[in-house]
């Protein structure tokens, strides 16, 4: 897994300009401010910066000072920086991080490692919540369903409830997430586009509880543009991965993000003038037109639900998951020799060395490339356990029962 290598982005970011900050005028220009296009010092990033999220963290009345403010962290840039900036903002205030291990093989230890090294260099409590040894399965097993091109999308619902289950065994009042401007904007039109618009109205920066039980939700980079949380990162050298999760895929909400980064180039206000269309023109109109939806507790796991049959969406997806007797993705070499006693000659041992270029071809390539042994089990060896195991996952995706042979 690469990570971002924070001296050799900085060298991206950084430049030499032959003037002083706009700000302060004291110091010299050596990076600009995404939004604005002014060329500043670091001093005066890091204050612009800081200064926009605790406005609005004070505009929404986001925190008060004896709450215990929970931070889930993903390993990704915009939820660790969202701990940093809060650590620095309010040093006295009850902190506590949050990493769930979803069992992602090969990704999700590796992120855990970083989070805690992370949280350790900050000096902020880290609570790990195992997924597979907590509940007995991975988010690698949905690959088994039909969430197997969505797998994204099963892994929200768990962990939509894990969040609040784990928020009450710390006895949180507060879950901050990372959401950002970039975030809000492109699910708001994705929404939109779908006609959701009881969704579009409970986008806010502040989530009260819905439930006696329920923590509130905040989302103190509301207003702030990726692209500057990432210079940010890069600039205050806060660790994140840089390797995206082997279930990721394109969604329509990513797309939209890619257009309104066009749409930046000629009005680069275009973000703010949405935001503000939404939560000043149409969230008031949706709010007075739409009644509430009715919540009730799921019968199953207790956490609450719009479900009319009163079983949450985490819960019917576990219901999937409890159907599969065999999870089987990985073999160790004398586990696979074990386990093809029973398959009779119904299967096939292939060697990707020389072919792993085929990981970054396209499906139509792949499916070509082992169209005859659809039938097969199929076995996979590469250089790296890594490379066979993502073969294994997009293989599984296009119906193929490949499984990875680890050989290190
Ligand atoms: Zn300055
Ligand atoms: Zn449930």
């Amino acid at each position: 897994m690469k990570h971002y290598n924070c001296k050799e982005e900085l060298k991206l970011i950084i430049k030499d300009y032959p003037f002083l900050c706009k700000i302060c005028k004291k110091e010299k220009a050596l990076i600009e401010i995404p939004s604005q296009k002014i060329k500043v010092c670091k001093n005066c990033y890091n204050n612009f910066f800081e200064n926009r999220i605790k406005k609005t963290i004070e505009k929404y009345k986001m925190i008060k000072p004896q709450d215990k403010v929970g931070v889930f962290l993903s390993g990704g840039k915009d939820s660790s920086t969202l701990l940093f900036v809060l650590k620095k903002l309010y040093p006295d205030i009850n902190l506590q991080a949050i990493f769930i291990n979803l069992g992602i093989r090969y990704y999700s230890d590796k992120l855990e490692d970083l989070v805690k090294n992370f949280c350790k260099n900050l000096e902020v409590p880290l609570f790990i919540y195992n997924l597979p040894e907590k509940e007995g399965y991975r988010i690698d097993d949905f690959i088994f369903t039909y969430f197997k091109d969505k797998v994204c999308s099963a892994c929200g619902a768990i962990k939509r409830y894990l969040f609040s289950k784990i928020a009450k065994e710390l006895e949180l009042n507060v879950i901050a997430t990372g959401h950002h401007l970039d975030d809000t904007i492109s699910v708001m039109l994705n929404l939109f586009f779908q006609g959701d618009f009881l969704g579009i109205a409970k986008l806010q920066p502040s989530l009260p509880p819905l439930f006696p039980n329920q923590v509130k939700k905040i989302k103190p980079l509301y207003t702030t543009p990726e692209k500057e949380i990432l210079y940010y990162a890069i600039l205050n050298e806060i660790p994140f991965e840089n390797f995206k999760c082997p279930h990721a895929n394109v969604t329509p909400s990513k797309k939209i993000k890619e257009l309104l980064t066009k749409l930046e180039d000629e009005n680069r206000q275009i973000k703010y003038q949405l935001l503000s269309v939404f939560t000043k023109k149409l969230i008031p109109l949706i709010k007075s037109n739409y009644k509430e939806e009715v919540l009730s507790l799921c019968i199953k796991c207790g956490e609450i639900t719009s479900s009319q049959d009163k079983i949450c969406s985490r819960c019917k997806r576990i219901e999937l998951l409890e159907k599969i007797d065999n999870k089987t993705l990985e073999l160790t070499k004398e586990e696979f020799e074990d386990y093809i006693k029973n398959l009779n000659s119904n299967w096939v041992l292939i060697d990707l060395k020389n072919r792993e270029n085929l990981l970054n071809e396209s499906t139509k390539k792949l499916k070509r490339f082992f169209k005859s042994y659809r039938d097969k089990h199929i076995f996979l060896t590469a250089s790296e356990p890594e490379i066979g195991y993502l073969f294994t996952l997009k293989l599984r995706k296009l119906n193929f029962k490949a499984y990875n042979i680890k050989t290190v």
